[in-house]
This record gives C-alpha cells, sequence and structure tokens, in this order.
C-alpha cells in the first residue's frame, strides 16, 4: 500500500483523532510497485506514518488540500470487516437513541465525520438507503458499503447513490454517479423521468413524506430538522402560520397536526410544492386550512406585506446562503434583510424560528445577523430556545466543522 509519511510535529493533530491530513503536513509519499503515475490514485487507501515512523492510520487519498481522510487511527490497513464494523455501529447508535420505530423509519445511518466516515453520508427512507459520497474513496468503495447496509440495517431492501451533486466535480470519474446499486426490482427504477412514477414514503414522527430521491434536493429529505418541526408542533395550536423555504412541507405537517387554525407554504421550486400538497393531502385529508404557493421568498414577504398580511408563527429554514468562507459576508446581509422582513410581519407575541445551515456562518455570526435584523426593525425580541442538528447528525468532537445547523427561536412582542 501506499505510505505517506509526515513532516515532523504534524502528527499532534492525528493524535487527537482529527480525521484529516493537509497536504502541507506532508514530508513525502512513497508509492507502491504498482503504480504507473508519480503520484497515488485519488480515492486510493494509505497508510500515513509519523516522521518518527509511528503508523497514526489509514485513510484515502485526495487531491486538494485535505490530502488524506482517515477512516481508521492505529492501524496501517483496513481490518476486513470496516464497512459492516462501521455501519452497525452507526445503526446501533440510532436504535438506542430511539430513532428507529414503526412510527419513524426516517433517520440519518451515517453523518461522515460524525460516525466515523468522512466523506459518507447514508439517509434511511423506509426501505431504501440512499447514499450519498462527498469524496472519491468512498464513491470507489461504494458497492461494498451498499452490501454492508443491506447485511447490517433489517429494513433496507433498496440502495441508491446519488453523489452527483456532492463528488469533487475536478476528479475524473467515469463510472455512473447515480443510480441503484441494490435493488428488489430493478425494472422502472433506474431511469430519471420527469414524472413520479414510483410512490415511495417515509415515515417521521408518524407523518407520512413522499420522498423523491431521484429528482429531490440532497438525498431527497431534510432529516435534519425533525426535531425542530417537533417543537414547531408544540407552539402551532390556534396559529397563523407561514413556512418559508418549505421544500415539501416537513414543518407544515407538523403545524397542522399540532393545531394550527392556518399554514402557508412557500418554495421557489414548483416541485417543491407539489410535493407539499401531495404530502397534506395524505396526512390531512380534510385540511382545508393549508395552502401552497411556488414563490420566491423575498419577492413573497414584500407583496405579503403590501397586502397587511401578518402570522402568529413564521419558519424561516433557507439553503445555504454561504456555501463557501468567501462567501459568508453577504450570506450575513441574506440573514439579515429576510429575518428583517418575516420580524416585522410577525403579529405582536408571535414567534419566530429562523435557521441557518451555512456551514461556514458559525451560530455567533448568525446571532449577530438576527439581532441586527430585530434592531433594524425595532421589535422587542427574546430569545426562547437555541436549536441545533439532530442526534443522528452528531458531531466527531475532534472534528468541530461538522456542526452547520442553528436556529432560533424568538418571541417578538
Ligand atoms: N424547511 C425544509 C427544507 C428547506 S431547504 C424542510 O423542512 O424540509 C431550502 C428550500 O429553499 C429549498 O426547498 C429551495 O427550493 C428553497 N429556496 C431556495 N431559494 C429560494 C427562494 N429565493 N425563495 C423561496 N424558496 C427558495
Amino acid at each position: 500500500m501506499t505510505v505517506v509519511i509526515l513532516k515532523p510535529h504534524k502528527e499532534e493533530s492525528l493524535k487527537r483523532f482529527h480525521p484529516w491530513v493537509f497536504s502541507g503536513a506532508i514530508a513525502r509519499v512513497v508509492l507502491d510497485a504498482a503504480h504507473k503515475a508519480a503520484a497515488p490514485e485519488e480515492g486510493e487507501p494509505v497508510t500515513v506514518l509519523s516522521a518518527a515512523n509511528e503508523v497514526l492510520g489509514v485513510g484515502h487519498w485526495q487531491v486538494g488540500s485535505i490530502a488524506v481522510r482517515i477512516l481508521a487511527f492505529g492501524v496501517a490497513e483496513l481490518p476486513e470487516d470496516f464497512w459492516h464494523e462501521r455501519i452497525r455501529a452507526a445503526y446501533r447508535v440510532r436504535e438506542a437513541l430511539g430513532l428507529i420505530r414503526t412510527e419513524n423509519d426516517t433517520f440519518r445511518l451515517v453523518h461522515g465525520e460524525g460516525d466515523f466516515l468522512p466523506g459518507l453520508i447514508v439517509d434511511i427512507y423506509a426501505e431504501t438507503a440512499v447514499i450519498q459520497a462527498h469524496s472519491v474513496g468512498m464513491h470507489v468503495c461504494r458497492q461494498r458499503i451498499a452490501e454492508a447496509i443491506l447485511a447490517e440495517v433489517p429494513q433496507v431492501k433498496n440502495i441508491y447513490y446519488k453523489s452527483d451533486d456532492t463528488l469533487p466535480f475536478k476528479a475524473e470519474i467515469s463510472e455512473p454517479k447515480v443510480g441503484y446499486l441494490i435493488t428488489d426490482r430493478s425494472a422502472d427504477r433506474t431511469q430519471n423521468t420527469d414524472q413520479i412514477t414510483d410512490e415511495f414514503w417515509s415515515t417521521e414522527n408518524g407523518l407520512c413524506f413522499r420522498i423523491d430521491w431521484l429528482r429531490g434536493q440532497k438525498t431527497g429529505f431534510f432529516i435534519d430538522q425533525r426535531e425542530n418541526r417537533a417543537l414547531v408542533e408544540r407552539y402551532a395550536r390556534g396559529k397563523d402560520v407561514l413556512n418559508m423555504f418549505c421544500y415539501t412541507g416537513g414543518f407544515s405537517l407538523y403545524a397542522l397536526r399540532g393545531g394550527a387554525k392556518s399554514v402557508d407554504s412557500v418554495d421557489v421550486s414548483q416541485k417543491a410544492i407539489d410535493l407539499v400538497n401531495v404530502n397534506v393531502a395524505r396526512n390531512f385529508p380534510q385540511a382545508a386550512n393549508h395552502t401552497a404557493v411556488a414563490a420566491d421568498a423575498f419577492e413573497y414577504l414584500t407583496a405579503q406585506k403590501a397586502k397587511g398580511c401578518t402570522y402568529d408563527l413564521i419558519i424561516l429554514d433557507p439553503p445555504a446562503f454561504a456555501k463557501h468562507r468567501d462567501a459568508v459576508k453577504n450570506a450575513l446581509r441574506g440573514y439579515q434583510r429576510i429575518n428583517a422582513k418575516a420580524i416585522e410581519m410577525i403579529r405582536p407575541g408571535g414567534i419566530l424560528f429562523t435557521f441557518s445551515c451555512s456551514q461556514a456562518v458559525d451560530k455567533e455570526a448568525f446571532r449577530l445577523a438576527v439581532f441586527s435584523a430585530a434592531a433594524q426593525v425595532g421589535r422587542k425580541v427574546r430569545i426562547l430556545h437555541q436549536l441545533h442538528q439532530p442526534q443522528d447528525h452528531p458531531i466527531n468532537i475532534y472534528h468541530p466543522e461538522g456542526e452547520y445547523l442553528k436556529g432560533l427561536v424568538l418571541f417578538v412582542e
């Protein structure tokens, strides 16, 4: 196997279980005999040694500033049953957390570094697992990962691979980045069509959602808001609710179940709005108090305000405004703008749930943006809850970069 030798003292962070080796920490690379090229191939497993020849671990080689993502510390090679062992461990944690129940078959099985599998995401929707690779190393291992999931997760029968948006865009990959890796019904499932031909339903806390992993965003659903949706349910009784950036209506269904007087769901994507309507019809066939509109959030809020419209409870769950560090400044302006618009439209004594899923914007910066919005509008605002990502999106304590979702629940006087 190829061996990566670090510069003196560069082993410290690995000894503290931080799973990345930066290219600047590497003294030299000793290729194994099988190599024709002058460098390791992206995605190949490499052994990492300290300058003093101590074995630090084994990981996947990457092109870029993160050169190796460590899979196992303190060993020179991956154990034979590595994938089975890691997937089993991840499953056991979800089981212990009480996330796997008849009324809840939707959960994240693997959250990258948070489950000691850097570069890998696996979401479970009833009988289907959706795998997303963020590294070529995980791409190379996808079939072995799929087989381990099939063996270790009793509910799973189909495994879909969806990495077209997540693999490093410069990586030279000839194999398909989307498609079923394992299926119990191979016909009709491998093609992307524009219609929703298959009806896949998944249950979250007793609410049914149609999940479209073929055309949907991310792996098909935003599992990370499950606990925060449950909190909306608690506050929804008798309220006029606006669910902004609703996607397939997660918060809307919880608000309806919580006894909201009315719920308006808004998203710029018509496909998302079609799914909101399907989901509401399935869970609340009698509901006459829900409307769904495809519109841009900023334009919608401006138009509603001009009409004098106000709400008791607003949810703002925008997409990541900052995808990179250099976009943070603009993102903060965006958060301030949208929050100011929402705060303006809250009735006295109303509540705002506001979120940021930008990893590059930390919770202090986000809070400051929301504070600036409140000050700009001149309302008296108190923080009721500080929210974050749920327990199936764990943060490896040695890898704080894994923290991304934060939210505030505000009481607006
Ligand atoms: N709250 C959702 C997840 C939101 S993801 C849930 O619980 O599932 C962010 C959503 O914002 C996406 O569905 C995307 O289509 C939508 N979006 C992006 N830009 C938008 C804009 N300018 N106006 C309205 N919606 C937008």
